[in-house]
């Protein structure tokens, strides 16, 4: 991997000390793992490229049609897709689903809880449409395994802090952020960058005058030195 000029790969105590700051600013984040990780996995196609709220109308409405998974995966796919319509992207979103409940059959994935993450994570993979974003979802939220999904503000924000080489493909930031989170820090570092790029690292004008990482961030430095922030 070629390595640009003028971006050092980070440390694990850097990374703990951003951690650390933005917990203080934004408070520790408490992990309450749900055991559901079918759930989780349903719930993670349905929040791609929409918001918390629509996803969570498409969820609320696909269970309170279907009492279980099984009938969800056995329902008439224009069902399924009425159902979660207000999630946007529906019909794409009913094949995937539907795909996935019949490739894991009447597994219920509780076994994620005690296998070796690789093993969960490369199953998690092989389903219809499952990356390794969807995957730490299910891996983090369902058991608290140590995952970390990599979405648009922990990349936007990891990229500006130099966590991850410029241009970085996805899986590459999402195994280099699992690389330099110590263990146990998993969660609380994923909700804190989220947090913090959802509060100050905004996507088009972060504010990193007000920014409690402006000293670590040669993103923010710059755009100070120069007057663009
Ligand atoms: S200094 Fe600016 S670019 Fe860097 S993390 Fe803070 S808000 Fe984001």
């Amino acid at each position: 991997m070629a390595t640009p000029k003028g971006w050092k790969p980070p440390d694990r105590r850097r990374v703990k000390r951003i951690m650390l700051k933005l917990c203080q600013a934004y408070g520790a984040p408490v992990l309450r793992a749900h055991r559901a990780p079918v759930d989780e996995l349903v719930l993670t196609v349905l929040s791609q490229n929409t918001n918390d709220r629509n996803r969570d109308v498409a969820y609320g409405r696909l269970r309170e049609r279907y009492d279980s998974w099984a009938a969800v995966r056995d329902a008439p796919p224009g069902e399924v897709e009425d159902a979660i319509r207000p999630g946007g992207l529906a019909p794409t979103k009913a094949v995937r689903i539907q795909a996935i409940l019949r490739a894991i059959g009447d597994d219920d994935l509780a076994w994620m809880e005690g296998a070796p993450v690789q093993e969960a994570r490369e199953y998690l993979c092989s389903l219809p449409g499952v990356g390794s974003k969807t995957a730490a979802c299910v891996l983090l939220f369902s058991y608290g395994r140590e995952d970390i999904p990599v979405d648009t503000h922990v990349y936007r924000v990891g990229t500006r802090l130099g966590l991850f080489r410029p241009k970085a493909p996805l899986e590459e930031a999402h195994d280099e952020i699992l690389r330099l989170a110590a263990p146990g820090d998993a969660y609380e570092l994923h909700v804190s960058l989220i947090r913090h790029g959802r509060r100050t690292c905004h996507a088009r004008t972060p504010a990193c005058t007000e920014c409690v990482l402006l000293r670590m961030c040669p993103h923010g430095r710059a755009a100070v030195r120069d007057g663009w922030a």
